[in-house]
């Protein structure tokens, strides 16, 4: 929000535009490319200033005054911000933003309808069916469970819609129709697949602006120009294809360590089964982290077995590539949730 704010503001006519923050700048919300867009804007961001005051002269605010302060951590890592010991800076003005985001308030929700309310005021959601404590009130989006972004709001208005439909229908809201999973192979030659599979190491390509002079007199003027064809190539081959698997069939293969020594990642490791501990810290990449899935494949002939760290894998399909006797496929891996409408009954649908 704040960077949507100083940014509007330079182009309603401010001319010396600051944004104040309490936090580090590293800790703001805002995502890294937005505070580079506003400093590219000539906009500094000024961090840990606490407001303490506004200041005024003859009924006119003159400025802002702040207290200096830094990060402390204490042993859990929870931080507070304390003095930092330097002199209150006072920032003159003629306009403030407060942009500290926004929490919902309901006082126009009559207490008695039959909606409770938690001890933030806020109502009793369920997060899977969005329904309320009144079986015919629905919440969605923002006002479901405080500010968050226009992705949840299309995820909760399907979701509610669902219910609703259910509701209708005289069927148990609770009971959630199953997606539609499909999983199929990408092979189309020998050594053919039907996605790209470049590695590459390149870093977020820059989305061209509009010339700063022109994008600040104009408040329409578009300013991310999007990418030319070049640029739009390049951003592409960073995808990591997370909707591409990689499936291993143990008795196809003749353990000869070629996936093992081709993966850019190191995530493949043929070894002896043990304790999730033990084996975890006996892979080619140790891989301590057990909210971090393993795919542990027995079946060999050695009595091994293949233990490939999901969470570092990039699915670029090398292994499969390589592999001489197609143990390894690469499996496109597709969802659908079942939306609110004909197909929503939840007997005529079925997971794969
Ligand atoms: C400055 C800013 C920038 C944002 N940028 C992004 C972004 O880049 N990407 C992103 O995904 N999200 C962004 N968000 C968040 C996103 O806008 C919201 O999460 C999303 O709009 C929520 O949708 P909603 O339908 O729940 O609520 P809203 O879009 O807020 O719609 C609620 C509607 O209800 C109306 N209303 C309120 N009270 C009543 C009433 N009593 N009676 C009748 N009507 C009423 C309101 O006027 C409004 O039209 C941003 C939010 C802000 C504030
Ligand atoms: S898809 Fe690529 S990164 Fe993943 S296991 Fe195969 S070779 Fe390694
Ligand atoms: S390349 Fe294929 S056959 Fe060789 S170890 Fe890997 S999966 Fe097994």
């Amino acid at each position: 929000t704040a960077m949507d704010c100083c940014r509007t503001a330079r182009r309603l006519g401010g001319e010396d535009v600051k944004v104040i923050v309490r936090s580090g700048f590293e800790e703001m919300k805002a995502s890294p490319w937005e505070k580079e867009d506003a400093l590219h804007e000539d906009i500094p961001i000024l961090n840990f200033m606490v407001p303490i005051a506004f200041t005024h002269a003859d009924g006119k605010l003159t400025g802002v005054t702040f207290q200096k302060v830094k990060a402390e951590y204490d042993a859990n890592g929870k931080r507070s911000l304390v003095p930092a010991g330097e002199p209150d800076q006072t920032i003159p003005c003629d306009d403030v933003l407060v942009a500290v985001g926004q929490e919902n308030a309901f006082p126009w929700i009559e207490r008695d309808c039959g909606i409770e309310f938690d001890k933030w005021n806020m109502p009793k959601v369920d997060p899977k069916t969005m329904g309320s404590t009144n079986p015919k009130v629905f919440f969605g989006g923002d006002a479901a469970f405080g500010p968050k972004n226009i992705i949840w709001a299309v995820a909760h208005g399907h979701d509610a819609a669902l219910s609703i439909h259910k509701l209708l229908s005289g069927e148990d809201i609770t009971e959630r129709p199953l997606p539609e999973v499909q999983i199929s192979s990408q092979k189309m030659g020998i050594h053919e697949w039907s996605y790209d599979n470049d590695i590459s190491a390149d870093m977020r390509f820059k989305v061209p602006h509009r010339d700063k002079v022109v994008a600040l007199k104009d408040i329409r003027a578009e300013v991310e120009l999007g990418y030319d064809l070049k640029l739009a190539l390049g951003e592409a081959q960073r995808c990591l294809n997370c909707d591409v698997q990689t499936v291993f069939a143990a008795p196809l293969c003749i353990e000869c360590d070629a996936c093992v020594d081709i993966c850019p990642m190191d995530c493949i490791t043929f070894t002896q089964n043990g304790e999730e501990d033990d084996l975890r810290a006996r892979l080619k990449a140790p891989s301590p982290r057990h909210d971090q899935a393993l795919y542990v494949a027995d079946g060999l002939k050695t009595g091994r077995v293949m233990v490939k760290d999901e969470d570092v894998c990039l699915h670029c399909g090398l292994c499969a590539e390589r592999c001489p006797t197609g143990a390894w496929d690469m499996q496109k891996y597709l969802i659908d949730m079942t939306h609110a409408g004909s197909s929503c009954p939840s007997k005529s649908r079925s997971a794969a």
